[in-house]
């Protein structure tokens, strides 16, 4: 029988719960146990995919096109387990659901109401993850507890296990200790209310992880124990970690909860000892850098950091497996169309430009890619970061004069990007969005070749434009490198420039596949190219 963890948030947001929960995953999955995740937002939007990123953060994509929440990216990358559309679900697809059943008639005229109609099509999402290849079910509980938003979604949880059985349930609850400097204090209040709105609404949380920047004392752990109804030893204590998020979880063995958790729900016959050595491992890589290095990421949300969250990481990953310490500049194209490329992007050892949309700050990339292409400096172009290159060298080597992507100059002379529909010979998708894992074929002897190791790769879209095929005879006569296609050929998915140490862009988004004990090929190629760059300067200026 699937056992079923709740996680809950208290006080405040923004605590971590995405990461909290996938350092659980991650501990259960190397105790031997199959986990599943899945998170629930109590907003309103259908569709996370048409969120701003400036409010939202990135919109990460799963390998089935789903487009989800950003903590989704934590799950990823912490456990093994395939997410899928199953495992994102808001307030707006639970009501549009149960709506469109009482539209069909499914109720046969009965009053449609939060309970139980709303509460039972939550409890269905999350049973649905459950199964006989599933030991355990995370599901996090977006928002924080008091939100009226979040209500519904507790109260199925409550209902959940009178359904499944209250061994088969854990409730862990996620609050703030705060510091009070004045007193020089921690303080343990907030946390006993918040503990007390659960408890009004009919849940006990079985173990209470509290983030707090000092350590909690023995005596405040069991205050805590006291008046929020748990033993002491359930009491567990995450401080806040300075260095690497990937210490959270060694922090949460530290503590016990790993082992909590297994007795709480039973599982003691089917876990097996913790093995918690590649963690260990990594966070000895991370703090033994051999190197330093520093890589721009030219963008439009650059100053917003969750909006590029999962490029960040998969740039972090790449210095995990490169031995390389890596400083991120965090550039705004719009700012380099202002004071320059060679003003603000000098000294940078690697140049990467994510995905994006909108207009603003094309311009700023397009000039740091040519940048990038004339000094030799490693470039890695993610979708709109390939699609600025393409446009780079058109208008650049190819010598369009104003040369563009349809998106950004609907009447230009040189559409080098477009829709597929407005290519002569190829009418199909139209502006719909290519979304999720597609097919590609590599070229031999080429960066992205060397770097995947295979012939044949599958990686996540999320975008509506195209490299025009018409220009492509044109582009490759003046040497660009097409070492990525659709495995028909018909689309253009990787481009290198030759006669440079590494140029390469792409249509897709590896950054949603990389992991910290797996870095992603094409990031780690990039910073070691980078890396080969930094000891190349090194070497013939041996004092810098
Ligand atoms: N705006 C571009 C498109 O829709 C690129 C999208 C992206 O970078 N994710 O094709």
């Amino acid at each position: 029988m699937t056992k079923h963890i709740f996680v809950t948030g208290g006080v405040v947001s923004s605590l971590g719960k995405g990461l909290t929960s996938a350092s659980i995953g991650m501990l259960l999955e190397q105790r031997g146990l199959r986990v599943r995740m899945q998170k629930l937002d109590p907003y309103i939007n259908v569709d996370p995919g048409t969120m701003s990123p400036y409010q939202h953060g990135e919109v990460y994509v799963l390998d089935d096109g789903s487009e989800t929440d950003l903590d989704l990216g934590h799950y990823e990358r912490f456990t093994s387990g395939q997410l899928t559309r199953d495992c994102n679900y808001t307030t707006g697809q639970i009501y549009l659901s149960v709506i469109e059943q009482e539209r069909k008639g499914q109720f046969l005229g009965k009053t449609v109401q939060v309970i139980p109609h709303i509460t039972n099509e939550i409890k269905s999402v999350i049973k649905r993850m459950g199964g006989d290849d599933v030991d355990v079910v995370i599901t996090e509980i977006g928002g924080t507890v008091g939100d009226i938003e979040s209500l519904p979604f507790l109260e199925a949880i409550r209902q959940f296990s009178l359904d499944v059985g209250r061994d088969n349930c854990l409730y862990l609850h996620l609050t703030l200790v705060p510091y009070l400097k004045a007193a020089d204090e921690l303080k343990t209040k907030p946390t006993q209310h918040s503990v007390g709105q659960l408890r009004e609404i009919g849940i006990q949380p079985d173990i209470l992880v509290c983030r707090c920047e000092h350590s909690i004392s023995r005596e405040d752990r069991e205050k805590i124990a006291l008046f929020c109804n748990v033993p002491t030893e359930a009491v567990i204590e995450e401080k806040d970690k300075d260095f690497s998020i990937y210490e959270v979880p060694l922090s949460l063995v530290d503590n016990k909860l790993d082992e909590l958790i297994v007795q709480k729900l039973g599982l003691s016959n089917a876990a097996n000892e913790l093995n918690i050595t590649p963690w260990t491992d990594l966070i000895h890589r991370l703090r033994n850098p051999r190197h330093e290095i520093s890589i721009a990421v030219v963008g439009k949300y650059a100053e917003h950091k969750d909006a590029y969250k999962s490029i960040y990481e998969a740039i972090d990953h790449a210095g995990i497996h490169n031995q390389a310490q890596i400083r991120i500049g965090r550039i705004q194209s719009a700012d380099i169309e202002r004071e320059g490329a060679e003003r603000l992007l000098s000294g940078y050892h690697g140049i990467l430009i994510p995905g994006g949309f909108g207009e603003r700050g094309i311009e700023g990339k397009v000039q740091a890619i040519q940048f990038a292409r004339e000094r030799g400096i490693p470039f890695f172009g993610i979708c709109l970061g390939m699609q600025c290159a393409v446009i780079e060298f058109g208008r650049h080597i190819l010598g369009l004069d104003g040369a563009h992507s349809s998106e950004f100059d609907k009447d230009t002379k040189h559409p080098v990007i477009c829709l597929l529909d407005e290519q002569e010979n190829v009418t199909q998708m139209g502006g719909t969005m290519r979304l999720g894992s597609q097919p590609a074929t590599l070229l031999p002897d080429t960066h992205a070749r060397l770097a995947y190791e295979t012939e044949s790769i599958e990686e996540r879209h999320r975008h509506r434009y195209e490299f025009n095929n018409f220009y492509r005879e044109h582009f490759e006569k003046m040497g660009m490198i097409f070492s990525g296609t659709r495995p028909d050929g018909g689309l253009v998915e990787i481009i290198e420039v030759p006669d440079h140490p590494w140029f390469v862009a792409v249509q897709f988004h590896p950054e949603f596949k990389s992991k910290p004990l797996q870095s992603h090929p094409l990031f780690a190629g990039f910073v070691g190219a980078a890396l080969q760059r930094h000891q190349r300067r090194s070497d013939s200026h041996p004092d810098q």
